[in-house]
C-alpha cells in the first residue's frame, strides 16, 4: 500500500479542529463519497480513506496518539478493525443507527458483497459472518410486466426462552474472566529505543467476553440463542431478468458477527409464444401468401390479450412491424420496451385440384402483365 496521507489532510481540516467541526466535515465527505450514490472507481477507496481519518480522529484517545506519533503510533496499537468497531458510536451519530455503520462497512470491506474489495487486506481479523442464503423463484414473462411480491420463512436467531439469551443455566450468573479482569484483552508490551510496541489480543480464557458462564444453559449449550424462522417479504421489481440479486444482511445471523445476506435466484421461464431481448419482445405472426399480397387486419398477441394491426398489401416475408410500448418495464424504472411482430408467410403446402388451376391462372395473368 502506498503512504498513509495526513488524516487532518485526508479530511480537510485543521490540527486544532473541535470534534463538531471534524464530524460536520466528514458527514459532508461522506455524503459526497458514498459507494451507493458516487458511481466513480475512486469512490469506494476515497469513502474508505476519509472515513479511516475519521475513525481516529473522532475518537479522542486515538487523536492523541496520532498527534504525537502519527500513523505509526495508531496502527502499532491499533487493527483497523480496532480502529473502525471503537469509533462505531461517533459513526452511528453520523449516519444514525447501528444500520448505516453495519451496512456501510460491510460493503466497504467486502463482508457483505455489494462492493467487493479487489485485493484490499484488511489486515485479518474481521468479525465472522453468517452464510449466505439461497433462494430460488420462478417467474412467468407475463408476471415480470408487474413485478411480483413474495414472502419466504427466512431462519433466524433469537434469545433462548430457557435462559433470556444469558446462556447460562437458570439461577446462574456469570462471573469475571479472572485472566483478562473482564477486559477480553490481553496486552504485552515490547520495548525497541524510544518506541513501545503494544500487542494487543483477545483474551483465550474467556475467547473475548470478559466473561465467563460457570453452568451453560442446558438448552442452548451457553450460546445463549435458538433457532426460528421469520417472514421476510420482498417485492421482485417490474422487468426482471434472470440472475442473482443480494440481499444485504437478511442471510444467516450468527453470535458476535454479521449476518450473511440473502441472494434471490430469479429465473423467467422461456414463453411458448415470446421470445425476449431485454425490455424488448418477440413475436411471429403467421399470415398466408393471400392474406400477404392482398393486406389485411390481422390479430397479434401481446403480453395482456390481443392487438389489432393492418398488414399492407405486398408485404414481404420477414417484414417487423413495431407495437411501441408493448414490450416489458425497463429495469431503469423508465417506460417500456417495444414488441417486434415478424410475419411469417405460409405457403399453403397441400392444394386441391381446383386451387391449383386458380393459382395456375393466377401465374399466367402475371406472366401477362410482365
Ligand atoms: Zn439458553
Ligand atoms: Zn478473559
Amino acid at each position: 500500500m502506498s503512504a498513509k496521507r495526513d488524516y487532518y489532510e485526508v479530511l480537510g481540516v485543521s490540527k486544532n479542529s473541535t470534534p463538531d467541526e471534524i464530524k460536520s466535515q466528514y458527514r459532508k465527505l461522506a455524503l459526497k463519497f458514498h459507494p451507493d450514490k458516487n458511481k466513480s472507481p475512486d469512490a469506494t477507496e476515497h469513502f474508505k480513506e476519509i472515513s479511516e481519518a475519521y475513525a481516529v480522529l473522532s475518537d479522542s484517545e486515538k487523536r492523541k496518539l496520532y498527534d504525537t506519533y502519527g500513523h505509526a503510533g495508531v496502527d502499532g496499537k491499533y487493527s483497523t478493525d480496532d480502529i473502525f468497531q471503537g469509533s462505531r458510536a461517533n459513526f452511528e451519530d453520523v449516519f444514525g443507527g447501528t444500520g448505516g455503520f453495519d451496512s456501510i462497512f460491510e460493503s466497504i470491506f467486502g463482508r457483505g458483497g455489494g462492493f467487493r474489495f479487489g485485493g484490499f487486506d484488511f489486515g485479518g481479523s474481521g468479525r465472522a459472518r453468517g452464510s449466505d442464503l439461497m433462494y430460488e423463484t420462478e417467474l412467468t414473462l407475463e408476471e415480470t410486466l408487474k413485478g411480483k411480491h413474495e414472502e419466504i420463512d427466512l431462519p433466524r436467531l433469537i434469545n433462548c426462552d430457557t435462559c433470556n439469551g444469558s446462556g447460562c443455566s437458570p439461577g446462574t450468573s456469570m462471573r469475571t474472566c479472572s485472566v483478562c479482569n473482564g477486559h477480553g484483552q490481553t496486552r504485552t508490551s515490547r520495548s525497541s529505543g524510544f518506541s513501545t510496541f503494544v500487542t494487543v489480543q483477545p483474551c483465550n480464557t474467556c475467547r473475548g467476553q470478559g466473561k465467563i458462564i460457570e453452568r451453560p444453559c442446558s438448552k442452548c449449550k451457553g450460546v445463549g440463542k435458538q433457532k426460528t424462522t421469520r417472514k421476510f417479504p420482498f417485492e421482485i421489481p417490474p422487468g426482471v431478468e434472470d440472475g442473482e440479486y443480494r440481499i444485504q444482511g437478511e442471510g444467516e445471523s450468527i453470535l458476535n458477527g454479521v449476518s450473511g445476506d440473502l441472494i434471490v435466484k430469479i429465473r423467467v421461464r422461456p414463453h411458448d409464444k415470446f421470445k425476449r431481448d431485454g425490455a424488448d419482445i418477440f413475436y411471429d405472426a403467421h399470415i398466408s401468401m393471400i392474406d400477404a399480397t392482398l393486406g389485411k387486419a390481422i390479430m397479434a398477441e401481446t403480453l395482456e390479450g390481443v392487438e389489432k394491426f393492418d398488414v399492407e398489401s405486398g408485404s414481404q416475408p420477414n417484414t417487423i412491424i413495431k407495437l411501441k410500448g408493448k414490450g416489458l418495464p425497463r429495469q431503469s424504472g423508465r417506460g417500456r420496451g417495444d414488441e417486434y411482430v415478424r410475419l411469417v408467410i405460409d405457403i399453403p403446402t397441400k392444394i386441391d385440384k381446383h386451387q391449383r388451376k386458380l393459382l395456375e391462372e393466377l401465374g399466367d395473368s402475371f406472366d401477362r402483365s410482365k
